[in-house]
């Protein structure tokens, strides 16, 4: 019977009585593969295709860090657990997973995010219907984006960073974020923290100068302070009107006490893999806006899992996101339906060849993505600029 099932048009699947069980199990992965492309410096891209029967194919983004092979090794070896499974296994994905995420901290919940979404692309194409209607349909079209300007900021000067921002906002975003703090010399004298904390705060200067008092600026600190120098950041940064600063440090009860203190709302958590993780950072009061990340934490379920309960905390949710345009569309189909959205992170000026990656191509207006009609995450990698930008 199921043999049957198997080889029949889904049109007729999905009239049968009693279809959805079997139109789960008529629906099995074949094989994962796996697209790496070089982007700079910082490291790569991670794509991951999900090839399933019925001829579909899911798309997901497992980036990022560094060259990505210790997600590669992960992706092939859930790759093999789900071969013959359900596009519809996500728990069993999930529960599978997590038995690896205390040997590889990092790239197995990043190997999970990058499949799940792919299970999630291949549900929707199944279905016909866009991603966002599978986790509960849309409160908005588009979700608004702040340009990360960090990651494609060579020049580390007021200069550097103001001309960042002015590509940034000539592209339509009205809404900024940059971590002039970076390279902190920690161990370095009391004068050489002063003198790049000043550096830092010029930079952010510059920036506000630059795209004027109309449109909105976000600062990382990349947890580069201590409580007491935490403190003594919040009165440099005051006149500087923030719309929010993002980890000052590290441990949480210090964030909740300098978030005490501050005029500005408070964001973070980028790092935070797990429920219980986000439960404490929620509890401790470490931040107004909590920042999961679809392809780090393990995928549009948990996004939609971690929201819900920023949400009944009363926070907001601003999902980390500064890489490839796979990851940022699977956000965005997650966002559209969360009552609790602020704003989604994009990486601007990394590569020019990033919307020509995705077809169709990636398209923000104003900084605002729309998430797309078609059935599933609605986009497929382009083949072509994916091989001329290969990783070695
Ligand atoms: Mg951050």
């Amino acid at each position: 019977m199921l043999r049957s099932l198997a080889a029949a048009p889904l049109t007729a699947l999905a009239s049968c009585a009693g279809a959805p069980d079997r139109y789960a199990a008529a629906i099995a992965v074949r094989a994962v593969e796996i697209v790496r492309v070089r982007v700079n410096r910082r490291g790569n891209w991670v794509f991951v295709k999900v090839h399933a029967n019925e001829g579909l194919t899911g798309l997901g983004e497992a980036s990022h860090a560094g060259r990505g092979d210790p997600q590669v090794a992960l992706l092939e070896e859930f790759g093999e657990w789900l071969a013959g499974r359900s596009i519809y296994d996500i728990e069993a994905l999930r529960a599978m997973a997590q038995q690896r995420f205390a040997e590889h901290r990092r790239a197995a919940p990043r190997a999970l995010s990058g499949i799940e979404q792919a299970l999630y692309d291949l549900q929707g194409q199944a279905a016909g219907v866009p991603c966002c209607q599978l986790f509960g349909g849309k409160l908005r079209d588009a979700v608004r984006n702040y340009a990360n300007i960090n990651r494609s900021t060579e020049t580390r000067t007021p200069d550097g960073f103001a001309a960042s921002a002015r590509r940034a906002i000539d592209a339509g975003f009205d809404a900024v974020k940059m971590a002039s703090f970076d390279g902190m010399p920690l161990r370095g004298s009391a004068a050489e923290i002063e003198a790049h904390t000043r550096l830092g705060v010029a930079c952010i200067e510059a920036v506000r100068e630059v795209i004027g008092a109309g449109r909105d600026l976000l600062v990382d600190a990349h947890s580069n302070f201590d409580l007491e120098r935490g403190y003594d950041l919040l009165q440099r940064l005051e006149p500087l009107n923030l719309y929010w600063l993002e980890e000052i440090t590290r441990p949480f009860d210090d964030l909740a006490e300098l978030r005490r203190a501050a005029e500005m709302p408070f964001a973070g958590g980028e790092s935070l893999v797990g429920l219980a993780r986000n439960r404490a950072y929620i509890d401790a009061g470490a931040v107004d806006i909590l920042m999961p990340d679809v392809k780090t934490i393990g995928g549009m379920l948990e996004l939609k899992k971690i929201a819900v309960m920023a949400e009944a905390a009363g926070l907001a949710v601003a999902p980390h996101g500064p890489a490839g345009p796979v990851g940022n569309m699977a956000a965005a189909h997650v966002c559209v339906g969360l009552p609790n959205f602020d704003i989604l992170e994009f990486s601007h000026g990394e590569t020019d060849w990033r919307a020509e990656l995705v077809d169709p191509p990636e398209s923000l207006q104003g900084g605002r993505l729309r998430v797309s009609e078609r059935p599933g995450l609605g986009l497929k990698l382009n083949e072509k600029t994916a091989r001329a930008h290969a990783a070695a």
